[in-house]
């Protein structure tokens, strides 16, 4: 039986003080709830520590934005995965279209990357989705297919029981322009139809695929109500500790 995810991804938001009040705000709401789902933050890097601390005694899992696939090494500016793994995290968000479009990431770095977190017990958050031209162009599930393909190159079956996927339509993401939940379970179907295909039916059957792009406390309970949509990835609405576990509590 597959799980269901919320994360929340905090992108470049969230001083120390800031990482103390959102994580403290998220523990004093659910405490005593009965969560229903598995709840991730994705804090900057700076924050990761404090952060670690904070969850620590909560049922809140940690995980990165990001993640170079070398060990170590002369990449300034980058952070490994042993790094991460030093300050708690279990997760790494890989594959985030902000990484693509404004980093440059292509599918065979993204794809490094995964193979690189697996290998050391990271859990990857691949994201997936297409652009605004590429859904009026009707190739949505094509590109969808080409990112994960390519991302998932050698990945194993056993490893991508380790994988949550996350759709995220791009044109969605930070606009306010949250997909249909029609939609939405539309490329959900699709995206488990070819693991399906690449792996097997139980292997599909299993995985979470969240989606992702402008999950709001008002849009979630129709987006996760969909069989395909196993949880989400949050941006914005997760930088405010209600908003957050509001859409946590419509799972
Ligand atoms: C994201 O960055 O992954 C995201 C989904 O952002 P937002 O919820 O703000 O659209």
């Amino acid at each position: 039986m597959r799980k269901m995810v919320i994360a929340g991804n905090w992108k470049m938001h969230g001083e120390l003080n800031e990482t103390v009040n959102l994580i403290s705000g998220i523990k004093n709401l659910l405490e005593d709830y009965d969560l229903k789902c598995d709840v991730i933050v994705a804090p900057p890097f700076t924050s990761l520590e404090t952060a670690n601390t904070l969850v620590k005694d909560s049922q809140i899992k940690l995980s990165a934005q990001n993640m170079h696939f070398e060990d170590k090494g002369a990449f300034t500016g980058e952070i490994s995965h042993s790094m991460l793994k030093s300050v708690g995290c279990e997760y790494v968000i890989l594959g985030h279209s902000e990484r693509r479009s404004i980093f440059g990431e292509t599918d065979e770095i993204i794809n490094k990357k995964i193979i690189k977190a697996l290998s050391v017990g990271l859990n990857p958050i691949f994201c997936i989705g297409e652009t605004l031209e590429e859904r009026e162009a009707n190739i949505t599930e094509k590109v969808v297919e080409t990112q994960i393909r390519k991302g998932l190159e050698n990945v194993s079956e056993s490893d991508l029981a380790k994988i949550i996927v996350a759709y995220e339509p791009v044109w969605a993401i930070g606009t306010g322009k949250v997909a249909t939940p029609e939609q939405a379970q539309d490329v959900h179907y699709f995206i488990r139809n070819l693991i399906s295909q690449m792996y097997s039916k139980e292997t599909a059957e299993n995985l979470t695929i969240q989606y992702g792009g402008s999950v709001k406390p008002d849009n979630a309970a129709g987006l996760l109500s969909k069989p395909d949509i196993d949880g989400a990835l949050v941006g914005g609405a997760c930088l405010k500790a209600d908003s957050f576990v509001d859409i946590i509590k419509a799972c």
